[in-house]
């Protein structure tokens, strides 16, 4: 089987976990965005999966994106235009104005700093970019995001979280859609549950205190874990291996 064709195959199967999970959960299939997470993979094989109807893709390294997002709009033509790339990685904030002229759509956005920089770099290209706020709801130390364990319990982190929250709401051109956090790795995918739940219920707390936001994002799930994502509420799932195949480096 050549490397094209086990893509096909690959999001197929995808697809119809998506499905079965959408199903578990009474949500309809289309409130599940499917972002293929192409990084480390070559154009080809992004442009392989955007025959097979993929429209969203994520990459994590500013430079290897930088470089692949032209090669595939070279490949692939006009109907290009309907692909939507999403950042996932942390970003080093002197590689903010590369994100916004290559981005649509910021899942990493973990610190002031860098909400700033997009805020300003956004500006200046007249655009307006969508953002999700990168949080640790698992209190792991290895995790980048705002740390937001304990929140229900800790004023002290609860205040800090919000002010983060105040402060990023007040910049222009940032549009903020949601949250983003990363599941610890488990054995069983079950063992994420509790996290991806936790990230929707500081989302429906965010959501009640800044309703300016729709907050109607919530990226979690990837590929050992996004079927319970999905029954916990999941709107983007960020999915690598389980499209593409395993990566020779990550
Ligand atoms: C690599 C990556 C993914 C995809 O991981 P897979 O296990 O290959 O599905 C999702 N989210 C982030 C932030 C990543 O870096």
């Amino acid at each position: 089987m050549s490397a094209e064709s086990s893509i096909t195959v690959r999001v197929a199967t995808v697809r119809d976990q998506i499905a079965a999970a959408c199903a578990r959960a009474n949500r309809p299939v289309a409130s599940v965005t499917l972002v293929a997470v192409s990084k480390t993979h070559p154009a080809e094989a992004v442009v392989e999966a955007f025959k097979c109807g993929l429209r969203h893709f994520g990459e994590n390294r500013v430079e290897e994106a930088s470089q692949k997002i032209p090669r595939v709009r070279e490949l692939i033509g006009t109907e290009a235009d309907r692909m939507m790339w999403h950042m996932i990685g942390h970003v080093q904030s002197r590689k903010a104005e590369e994100v916004i002229s290559n981005f649509d759509t910021i899942h990493s956005l973990d610190t002031i700093k860098l909400a700033e920089r997009y805020s300003r770099f956004a500006a200046a290209a007249s655009k307006s970019i969508r953002v999700l706020l990168e949080v640790n709801v698992s209190g792991e130390d290895s995790k980048s995001g705002f740390e937001a364990s304990d929140w229900q319990h800790k004023a002290d982190k609860r205040d800090q979280l919000w002010e983060a929250v105040r402060q990023i709401s007040a910049l222009p051109n940032l549009r903020i859609e949601g949250l983003m956090t990363m599941a610890p790795i488990v054995e069983e995918m079950e063992q994420a549950r509790p996290v991806f739940a936790a990230l929707r219920q500081l989302r429906d707390a965010l959501a009640a205190d800044f309703p300016q936001w729709e907050w109607q994002g919530l990226s979690m799930g990837m590929t050992d874990d996004f079927p319970i994502a999905i029954e916990e509420g999941a709107t983007m799932i960020r999915v690598g291996r389980a499209i593409f195949g395993d990566r020779a480096y990550t």
